[in-house]
């Protein structure tokens, strides 16, 4: 039998040629962007960016300056924010303290005008869901910061919006607790069917929740990917200066052939290397290679890099390996630990660095 969690359907954003100004300051700078539906989508970047922005914006909080937003191929731009078919969770879930879980749950389908048995019956879903059974008739000002972010999950998703907007509503929670939230959150977003558009400054976040992530910065999208695109096919310095630890190594172009350029390293060896569709690559580049996708080994005349040791980092699952290049830039090896605990160098020993083919990258400037 259908439930009514798993009757809703997500809807799609379509955001096309989006500014914003407030006063004689933009925010956003020409955002075109597609959510597709049912899709966990984030917005990440640096605070200031722009994220919440173009959040209150489909929410409609925010009217665009210039720009469409359309939900389903509709222009919604200019609909009040109550005649959206969309929901915010906010960061600090603002319930309210006098009533109970369940009325709490249940106030938006109330203000709505729904009857009291539907109301009920959603609430029941909706405990059901977030894992509070039992709890309905507790007030929230007993129950814990994990349980209050659920509680007003759970109002945000009662009335089936087509689309839930999440500004980094596990930012107050700590460390432990937002992991299991993060868990949480990609479950009910599976089970529901309803679009997530989610904000976070917090890479690691993005990259375990998100089935598409747009990197922002300064009011602009600079990439828009999985996960794997974006940490691994990273299109320019920003992005891949922002996702995770990254090593810059400058090089030369010596040929382009099968969407693959040849590239001379600063040692002299040559490598192939994968590289934006955008980019007919040329000259002088920035390759971007992640430190765990490099090997250290014996300086030997075999190796793509030589260098010396000077910083190793123990990290108990892994070791950072710092590393002087022979042409005086840094590198970082990032090694599994063994068993028994030692990474093979010592701080000032001779090192050779070697990566596989495929990690390489060529940055867009
Ligand atoms: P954070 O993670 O810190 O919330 P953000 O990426 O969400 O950052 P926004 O809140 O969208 O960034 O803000 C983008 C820029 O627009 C910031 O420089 C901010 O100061 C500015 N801004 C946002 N709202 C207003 C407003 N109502 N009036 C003037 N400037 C604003």
């Amino acid at each position: 039998t259908e439930t009514r969690t798993t009757a809703a359907h997500g809807g799609a954003i379509g955001m096309h040629g989006i500014k914003k100004w407030f006063g004689s300051f933009q925010a956003v700078n020409d955002v075109t962007l597609d959510i597709r539906p049912n899709e966990f989508f984030t917005l990440l970047g640096p605070s200031g960016c722009g994220k919440t922005t173009l959040l209150r914006m489909i929410a409609g909080f925010e009217l665009p300056t210039e720009g469409q937003v359309l939900l389903d191929g509709t222009d919604i731009s200019r609909l009040l924010p109550n005649q959206r078919p969309v929901n915010t969770v906010f960061q600090n879930y603002a319930l309210f303290p006098h009533l109970t879980v369940a009325e709490n749950i249940g106030f938006g389908l109330k203000m709505l005008g729904k009857p009291k048995a539907e109301i009920d019956g959603v609430v029941a879903d909706m405990l059901k869901l977030v894992h509070l059974e039992g709890r309905g008739d507790n007030p929230v000002t007993q129950l814990s910061g994990g349980q209050q972010q659920r509680v007003a999950l759970a109002r945000a998703l009662a009335p089936r919006p087509k689309v839930l907007l999440l500004d980094e509503p596990l930012s107050a929670l700590d460390l432990k607790l937002r992991k299991s939230m993060q868990m949480e959150l990609k479950r009910l977003q599976l089970e529901t069917g309803i679009t997530f558009v989610f904000v976070t400054h917090d890479q690691e976040e993005a990259l375990t929740m998100s089935d598409r992530i747009a990197v922002m910065s300064t009011g602009t999208v600079r990439q828009v990917g999985s996960p794997w695109e974006i940490y691994d096919r990273p299109a320019e310095r920003f992005v891949a200066d922002f996702i995770g630890e990254t090593n810059f190594l400058e090089a030369d172009v010596v040929s382009v052939a099968d969407g693959k350029a040849r590239v001379r390293l600063s040692s002299g060896a040559e490598i192939s290397a994968t590289f934006p569709a955008s980019l007919t690559p040329a000259g002088k580049v920035t390759i971007v290679v992640r430190p765990e996708h490099a090997q250290a080994g014996a300086p030997s005349p075999a190796a793509l890099l030589r260098g010396i040791v000077h910083e190793i980092v123990y990290l108990g699952t892994d070791t950072h390996l710092h590393v002087r290049l022979d042409d005086g830039k840094s590198f970082m090896v990032r090694q599994q630990n063994a068993r028994s605990g030692h990474c093979g160098f010592s701080k000032g020993d001779p090192i050779g660095i070697g990566f596989s083919d495929d990690v390489a990258q060529i940055l867009r400037d």
